[in-house]
């Protein structure tokens, strides 16, 4: 009888299983793939990995511009894709390294709840039950696909398969400008292919601040993106040698499309039907307080859960939170206020809290401040000066919510996190000072001008 039996080696399962060692609880792990889940095999990892490869090639692209001469560059795709495999399979050997010294125990399988455990089906077939005081379900999520644009590995492709593309396509559309669309219109754009961004709401990162949406567009048409925001596209017709996208009585015409237009809960067929576990459109009911179901002693983390942010992080806090509440009995609930969204395209736009119109809308007197990175030292001596930060606070009151745009915003923001999460008020976080010349000097310029005083 194990303490906890955890389905899915995911970010927030695996998470759960490492975290439980502070507790001396016996964990069994069931995977049915190789572990890590979406972040590690599939998702951040990978997509950050090409990310980078992107920023080389542009580095040296722009060498000149500071003095350095490097030639024309290219990219080695298969190099890059190598490098990428590496990278992933670097971090599943430590994962799987640690979770062994840890002693949770790996079932390779596929594990469905059943009569208070778990049922693992392997390989070959055959069926092991493992017996668990507590359950926690971290099945994760797949690519949503939408009509006209079945996934079909080669030309319409899921984040999943652009992730493994052998050869850079030389013309591309991308089917929604969310962070993982975006993302990959970033790379893609770097490294030259042609980018076609469709997104049916009125902008990129839907959601975001929309001077942060803007200053991004600029960045995306700058490298000669087509973003087409407020654009819903026509069912593809597939040819052996191109894909036809229509839109709004034009078309265009590219070699691959991608269909980045969100995550499906992966819910069904795991047993959840069989307990008293409430599923709203397949994302799995909890209380956030413990991130248990309804179901005493069944917890669900991770994108499964309905209504927290699909976010690897947000995993790891779920199970986190999980574990603790099985071995305490205590609740340990996630703060959701203060948890860091970053899309890492080029430049990173990242975010904490509420943004402008979603504290208006949860009805609270708010101030906004903003300061843009042209005059900002560092980014000019980076040539990165397409960017902004902005900060949102309750009248007389704490920071309620921050993004910022530019390089290493994705490292910036955690400032801003702790502001947000401490409720610090802007005259109390704009007391410290930064490091002279750095690209967070926008944000000390920002907290000042909340403040109601500024410097330059
Ligand atoms: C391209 C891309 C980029 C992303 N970038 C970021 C990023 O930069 N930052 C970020 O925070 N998030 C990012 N995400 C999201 C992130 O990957 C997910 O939020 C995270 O992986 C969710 O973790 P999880 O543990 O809930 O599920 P998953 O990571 O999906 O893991 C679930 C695991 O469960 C296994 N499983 C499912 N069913 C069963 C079963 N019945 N039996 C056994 N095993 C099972 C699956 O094989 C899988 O390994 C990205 C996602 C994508 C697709």
């Amino acid at each position: 009888m194990y303490d906890v039996v955890i389905i899915g080696g995911g970010p927030g399962g695996y998470a759960a299983a490492l975290y439980a060692h502070n507790f001396n609880l016996s964990v069994a792990l069931v995977e049915k793939e190789r572990l890590g889940g979406t972040c590690l095999l599939r998702g951040c990892i990978p997509a950050k990995t090409w990310l980078k490869t992107a920023e080389v090639y542009v580095t040296v692209k722009k060498a000149s511009e500071f003095g350095v001469n490097a030639g024309e560059p290219s990219v080695d795709w298969t190099a890059a894709l190598n490098r990428k495999n590496s990278v992933v399979d670097r971090l599943v050997k430590g994962l799987t390294g640690l979770l062994k010294t840890r002693n949770v125990e790996v079932f390779d399988g596929y594990g469905r709840l059943a009569g208070g455990g778990v049922e693992v089906t392997d390989d070959n077939g055959e069926v092991h039950r493992l017996e668990a005081r507590n359950v926690i379900v971290a099945t994760g999520s797949k690519p949503r696909a939408i009509p006209g644009y079945e996934f079909d590995g080669n030309r319409v492709a899921s984040s999943r398969d652009a992730l493994d593309w052998e050869e850079r396509p030389d013309r591309v559309a991308i089917i929604g400008a969310g962070a993982i669309g975006s993302e990959f219109a970033s790379l893609l754009g770097d490294t030259g292919s042609e980018v076609h961004l469709f997104e049916m709401l009125d902008q990129v990162i839907p959601g975001a601040e929309p001077e942060a949406a803007k200053t991004l567009n600029r960045e995306f048409k700058k490298k000669g993106i087509k973003v087409r925001t407020g654009v819903g596209v026509g069912p593809a017709e597939v040819h052996d040698d191109r894909v036809v996208i229509p839109f709004e009585g034009d078309y265009v015409e590219v070699d691959k499309v991608l269909v980045a237009v969100g995550r499906a809960p992966v819910t069904e067929d795991i047993g959840l039907e069989t307990t008293n576990v409430k599923v709203d459109r397949g994302f799995v009911e909890v209380n956030l307080e413990t991130m248990m179901t309804d179901e005493p002693g069944i917890y669900a983390v991770g994108d499964i859960v309905a209504g927290t942010p699909q976010l690897a992080h947000a995993g790891f806090a779920e199970g986190i939170a999980a574990i603790t509440h099985i071995a305490t009995g205590e609740a340990a609930p996630v703060d959701y206020r203060a948890i860091p969204l970053v899309v890492y395209t080029h430049p990173e736009m990242a975010s904490v809290g509420l943004t402008e119109a979603a504290a208006r809308e949860a009805g609270y007197e708010i101030e906004v401040t903003d300061h843009g990175m042209r005059g900002v030292g560092r980014a000019i001596i980076q040539g990165e000066v397409g960017g902004l930060v902005k900060i949102i606070n309750e009248v007389d009151g704490p920071i309620l919510g921050a993004t910022v745009v530019g390089p290493g915003a994705g490292e910036m923001i955690h400032e801003l996190m702790y502001a947000v999460a401490w409720e610090a008020l802007p005259s109390e976080a704009a007391a410290y000072i930064h490091a002279h010349p750095t690209v967070s000097e926008a944000i000390g310029e920002t907290l000042l001008s909340a403040a109601g005083r500024s410097l330059h």
